[in-house]
């Protein structure tokens, strides 16, 4: 049985599964860099070993400094959280091999998802529709226009390792290919140490709809329903829901039990999402991430299921204990992404909050490392809270939003919280009716007024 869980990232998510794991009596160790001394996740945590300095390649990201962090206190098991180490196969393998579980899926499945040419290549020999492009990779620009040719423009060239929205670039006519494609490659290269690019149709109007999954080492898989996470700045998601604005009940399970079954048919352990566009009704995978996800808490909130606490009971070899059918969803759920940033012109704006109050009442969820006083460090993504909340229908779910984000008292810095509550005050947000260009095109319309 795991008694003691090294926890190796930091902020919310470092608390969020501190948390889970205290629940389940289980022992934590944070590590931590020098910049991160006075953190919360720290703090709470039974044990504290400092790993580096603030720089996380020197920290957060030092494989070495985080196994003798284990050994020392005796962990007998590694969660990585979301980013830093969370989609590192050799971080994986290197604990299993010290004889430390992994809380995750194995090194070969990272492995295999971590590259979404042959992530693309298993999900669809599993069943699951892909977005057209070419077949692997694209070495000269003559393959990626024949490939381009036959899909039609626009096109996109994406980075085979490419993640944190980097990486693509859309191509609009022939006459734009070949830069594109050197370029994409180039950047790659420099960027993920990888210089292979792919292609696939750009889509101009689909929403992202992605699917949680949950599958232990005895066979059991489950699909927890989907997000939409189509409000995005730069490929990257802002506020999150659940269920689809754009989905009803058929088309959920329809999608779901896909997954599903392409799950249990790569044996794939753990919690893992798949990620889709969706546009015309119809769905095309992109990627699959291994690992938790940022937006997890509102699969939570709707299901009522602990995704670390099942996560960690995965690794500790535990059967699930339900079954699809009892799988429940309930209401509605909405997270909003709080960035210590301006919120129109996203200049970073770290430093000290001089004032914290969070908002509370029924159904309110405030993930964050945040107190009063607190220095946020410049070093580390500016996300600095996730604020969910639940209601019966998606409509008492936006009036608890609004009024939550009212109560937020985040002072000393600037965030993001004015944006959200502009936002959700838009008529298209209000009737579910966006894709993923959406946001861009408001953000430009808030410049122009
Ligand atoms: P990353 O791993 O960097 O997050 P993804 O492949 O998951 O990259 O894509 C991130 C986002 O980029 C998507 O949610 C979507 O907004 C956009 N995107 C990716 N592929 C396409 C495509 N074929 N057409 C249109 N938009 C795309």
């Amino acid at each position: 049985m795991i008694e003691k869980v090294l926890i190796a990232n930091r902020g919310e998510i470092a608390l969020r599964i501190h948390r889970a794991c205290h629940e389940m009596g289980i022992k934590t160790v944070a590590v931590h860099s020098t910049a991160d001394e006075s953190a919360m996740h720290v703090r709470l945590a039974d044990e504290s070993v400092c790993i580096g300095p603030p720089p996380s390649t020197d920290s957060y990201l030092n494989i070495p400094a985080i196994i003798s962090a284990a050994e020392i206190t005796g962990a007998d098991a590694i969660h990585p959280g979301y980013g830093f180490l969370s989609e590192s196969a050799k971080f994986a393998e290197i604990i299993e091999k010290h004889d430390i579980k992994f809380i995750g899926p194995t090194a070969d499945h990272i492995n295999l998802m971590g590259d979404k040419i042959s992530a693309k290549a298993a999900v669809q020999k599993a069943g699951i529709p892909v977005v057209p492009g070419s077949d692997g990779e694209v070495r000269e620009f003559k393959d990626a226009a024949i490939v381009a040719g036959k899909i039609g423009y626009p096109v996109i060239v994406k980075a085979a390792s490419g993640g944190g929205g980097r990486g693509m670039k859309i191509v609009h006519d022939e006459s734009e290919l070949e830069l594109a494609v050197s370029s994409a490659k180039r950047e790659a290269a420099v960027s993920f140490g990888d210089g292979t690019v792919y292609l696939e149709k750009f889509l101009t109007t689909p929403r992202h709809i992605e699917i949680q999954v949950l599958a232990d080492t005895h066979g059991n898989v489950v699909h927890l329903g989907e997000r939409d996470c189509s409000l995005q700045r730069r490929h990257q998601k802002i506020l999150e829901e659940s269920p689809s604005p754009a989905l009803n009940s058929e088309g959920r399970d329809k999608i779901g039990e896909v997954c599903r079954k392409a799950v249990k048919s790569i044996g794939y352990r753990g919690a893992g999402t798949i990620e889709f566009l969706y546009e015309n009704g119809e769905f095309y995978f992109i990627e699959m991430n291994t690992r938790l996800q940022v937006e997890h808490p509102v699969t939570e909130m709707i299901t009522g299921i602990d995704l670390v606490r099942e996560q960690i009971r995965i690794a500790d070899g535990l059967p699930l204990n339900f079954k699809q059918e009892d799988i429940k969803f309930s209401g509605h759920a909405i997270e909003c992404r709080i960035n210590a940033e301006d919120p129109f012109t996203f200049m970073p704006s770290p430093g000290q909050v001089t004032d914290y109050h969070t908002p509370g009442g029924l159904d309110v969820r405030v993930d964050s490392g945040l107190y009063t006083r607190y220095k946020i460090p410049p070093h580390y993504d500016s996300m600095i809270a996730k604020l969910i909340v639940h209601g019966k229908t998606r409509n008492e779910c936006l009036m608890r939003l609004r009024r939550s984000l009212e109560e937020y008292v985040i002072d000393g810095i600037k965030t993001t919280i004015p944006l959200h509550q502009k936002l959700i005050r838009e008529d298209d947000f209000i009737n579910g009716d966006y894709n993923i260009h959406w946001l861009e095109k408001y953000l430009d319309s808030l410049l122009d007024e």
